[in-house]
């Protein structure tokens, strides 16, 4: 029998809206066998999540999204298989944090300049209290009436050039994929085609990576698109590079991203999970 994977997912520990033992339970009923949770840049859910996949029969594997910022870029760097406790781990996490609280105060002033009182705190009643992030507030915006969806606000409102984005610096890539190899686990870029990047670039981010100890790279992700997929298993093939897959789901009210159901891994590829059995 194969084995259904996702391996990229978020709970109400960072920017989804299942809690993480909801999440398993979600994943287990759309026939997932191999479950990771990776909340951006916390692992606040990790334990209630192996817990719930543990009662379900389900494999569960700790993971993480890590924020990076690479070129003046951001860049998302996922860890599977770490132990949770690592010390190097965990104070690279409370900085993140400390940026992210920062970030999101900071955005709560811009947008009350422009004339959007208030979303600081309205924003962190869309969190449960661990890290408010730029969905939060999107969510925030919506439901204030400031813009339809979610995407309609990101455009608006929080990236480059517009009244909510504040501009910083996340971890380094040197040092994120120190601390995932410190913790056991494996490091890989997630969702790759989602970057705007050249192929120059990408081909740069993954010489870097691959240097500092990194081996993975997520061909398969909720994501990309059928020529995303087959462009970036050439990617991984060139660079020799472990194949993973992940949906990146945060939550059903998304319904066009499922969990558990992703393209297989291309030809000529080693999944990731190659020597987890
Ligand atoms: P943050 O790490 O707080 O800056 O937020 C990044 C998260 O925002 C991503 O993981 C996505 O969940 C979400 N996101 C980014 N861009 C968009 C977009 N254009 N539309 C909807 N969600 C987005
Ligand atoms: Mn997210
Ligand atoms: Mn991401
Ligand atoms: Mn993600």
């Amino acid at each position: 029998m194969s084995l259904i994977y996702d391996l990229h997912a978020h709970s109400t520990a960072s920017d989804g809206t299942l809690s993480p033992a909801e999440l398993m339970q979600f994943a287990h009923a759309a026939g997932v066998n191999v479950m990771a949770l990776t909340d951006h840049d916390t692992t606040a859910g990790i334990a209630e999540a192996r817990d719930a996949a543990t009662h379900l029969g389900m494999e569960f594997i700790p993971g993480i999204e890590l924020s990076v910022t690479w070129n003046n870029r951001t860049v998302h760097i996922v860890g599977l298989g770490i132990d949770e406790h690592s010390e190097p781990m965990q104070a690279g996490i409370k900085k993140l944090m400390d940026f992210r609280q920062w970030r999101a105060e900071e955005i709560g002033r811009r947008l009350e300049k422009a004339g959007y009182p208030d979303m600081y705190e309205k924003a962190k009643a869309y969190s449960n209290g661990c890290l408010i992030g730029r969905v939060h507030f999107a969510r925030a915006l919506v439901a204030a009436g400031h813009a339809d969806t979610v995407g309609a606000v990101f455009k608006k409102f929080l990236v480059g050039g517009k009244p909510g984005f504040v501009p910083g610096a996340w971890a380094e890539l040197s040092d994120v994929v120190k601390w995932i190899r410190e913790a056991g686990g494996r490091a890989i870029i997630a969702h790759p085609a989602r970057y705007d990047m050249t192929r120059t670039k990408l081909r740069q981010l993954i010489t870097d990576f691959k240097e500092l100890g990194g081996e993975g790279f997520e061909v398969c992700s909720g994501s990309h698109s059928k020529d995303d997929v087959n462009a970036m298993a050439q990617h991984a093939r060139d660079f020799g590079l472990l194949a993973s897959a992940g949906s990146d789901f945060h939550g059903p009210e998304n319904p066009w991203v499922n969990l558990g159901q992703l393209a297989p891994i291309p030809k000529g590829l080693k999944p990731v999970w190659h020597d987890w059995h």
